[in-house]
């Protein structure tokens, strides 16, 4: 099958969150399972190519409600790979610092820089001649795109194109004023509360729900929270009205990056057969925060961004109580919400030799943490995927985490045959604490049944091989859907 990706992030030449993980990863496991696979993104200012994009001869007359826009396009791989990367290159929007906003908050004309993303990726198939069978689009930035296909392009070659819409994150919709919906070029009729009218606004990914052939959600538990209220925000409805439509696909993760067996930021190789290694990071870890050096005591860890998202407020409210009441130590690598950070860098403060805190970002900190650490804890409120438990487990810490999204679905209850991990499901801080206490218990208790989980982790599945083939799936469906 052709199939055209367009978005706006794709690690590593632009990313800022797991959607440009996914962007980045998925193409090349697509090509090898023998789909011709373009990507289409804005040419920003500080892309990370390797080889300066070579400029095409092709300049794109874009049709926004703007008037009509000229766009160059140069081209370039996905680093590591033979994928094409189409660059829309239109300075006035996409030269600057950015992806989507400044330390300020988002640009203002954020609907025209992602309208011209949009239709100009269409435009240019056009041009080029290349008509894909399947355009993915991820997120709010590029759901115009199935409505574009479904209205005014729809008695062009492109019409026959099937369209499939990845949410990554619910929480960002892209809501604008609906004063400036006619930028779009969309027909007005679009606009209407079964399209992209939204109680006074314009919300995009809710059109780009209506309008796509086929919806996917990167976990299967996620695609079931968003279809009630809580979950939903806001969405629910259309979500429960498309449901026969929406699948669920779990991430994989990047596994060249993330080999313990190879990773230069451990002092020693990890393997699900020889552990050893682990002791060795544990041992590093504990000195480079200045904890009391001693092995017998379990070592708890986080890496996370501190947001109301990711309920680390949670372990704040038992953390006294639980490192009061065992012999755990903890160490976070995170920064986010000033008040977080400042309460747990009070923390290690009044415990210097079982609590290690490093505010800030820090690659190769956080590889040591899944090396080293005993158990990386998550208590997000939700979570569509989640990565860190998967590097987790691939590392031997084990994940204590809560039962949503994508952490119920990749992490097993360590009662279970094949388990892997620590569940507790609701949000409340005592509900955490009885989870800490009982890996602590199990730590102290049984070696080999800790080793067991360890090892399962280890061994586990997290290739984008298999989602892949799941995608696959989806577009043969989507494809279906579109010729019946
Ligand atoms: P989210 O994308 O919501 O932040 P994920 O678990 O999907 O959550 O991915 C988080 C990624 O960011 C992981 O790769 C994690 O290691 C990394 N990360 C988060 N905070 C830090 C930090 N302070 N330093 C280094 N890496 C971090």
């Amino acid at each position: 099958m052709k199939i055209l990706f367009v978005a706006p992030e794709a690690a590593p030449l632009a990313k800022e969150g797991g959607l440009g993980d996914v962007v980045g990863a998925l193409p090349p496991h697509l090509e090898a399972l023998g789909h011709d696979v373009r990507l289409v993104l804005p040419q920003y200012r500080g892309l990370r190519t390797t080889q300066p994009p070579r400029r095409r001869e092709e300049i794109l007359f874009v049709h926004t409600g703007v008037g009509v826009q000229f766009a160059a396009v140069a081209e370039t791989e996905l680093p590591g790979s033979k994928v094409p990367v189409y660059l829309l290159e239109y300075q006035e929007y996409f030269d600057r610092a950015g992806i989507y906003h400044t330390r300020e908050g988002a640009y203002p004309d954020n609907h025209r820089r992602f309208g011209l993303l949009s239709r100009g990726a269409l435009e240019l198939c056009l041009v080029l001649g290349w008509i894909p069978d399947v355009v993915h689009v991820h997120d709010w930035t590029t759901a115009l795109i199935p409505a574009y296909l479904n209205t005014i392009l729809s008695g062009t070659p492109l019409g026959q194109t099937a369209s499939v819409l990845t949410i990554h994150n619910l929480e960002h919709q892209g809501r604008f004023p609906v004063e400036t919906f006619p930028d779009t070029g969309l027909p007005g009729w679009t606009l209407r509360p079964d399209g992209f009218g939204d109680v006074g606004a314009a919300n995009w990914l809710k059109g780009g729900l209506y309008h796509a052939d086929k919806l996917t959600t990167v976990s299967p538990t996620y695609a079931e929270e968003i279809k009630g209220p809580v979950g939903g925000c806001g969405l629910d409805g259309v979500l429960r009205f498309k449901a026969a439509d929406l699948i669920g696909i779990v991430n994989g993760i990047d596994e060249a990056a993330w080999d313990p067996a190879t990773d230069p930021h451990l002092p020693a190789p990890i393997s699900a057969d020889d552990l050893s290694g682990r002791t060795v990071a544990r041992e590093a870890l504990r000195e480079e925060f200045g904890l009391d050096p001693d092995l017998s005591r379990p070592l708890f860890g986080v890496v996370s961004r501190l947001f109301a998202q990711k309920g680390m407020d949670l372990f704040l409210d038992i953390m006294d109580r639980f490192l009061g009441s065992t012999r755990a130590q903890f160490v976070l690598l995170g920064s986010g919400d000033s008040l977080e950070e400042e309460r747990f860098a009070a923390e290690a403060r009044a415990r210097p030799r079982e609590v290690g805190v490093y505010l800030g970002y820090n690659e190769r900190l956080a590889h040591l943490i899944m090396g080293g650490a005993d158990f990386l804890v998550m208590p997000s409120r939700f979570e569509p995927c989640g990565l860190s438990q998967q590097y987790a487990m691939r590392y031997g810490a084990i994940p204590v985490v809560r039962k949503t999204g994508g952490l119920a679905d990749t992490v097993l209850p360590a009662e279970e045959p094949h388990g892997t991990g620590f569940l507790f499901e609701p949000i409340l801080s005592e509900a955490l604490l009885e989870v800490l206490l009982r890996a602590v218990d199990l730590w102290e208790t049984e070696p080999t049944r800790v080793a067991a989980l360890q090892q399962n982790g280890m061994r586990r599945d997290a290739s984008w091989g298999a989602s892949a083939r799941q995608y696959s799936q989806v577009y043969e469906w989507a494809a279906a859907a579109r010729r019946g």
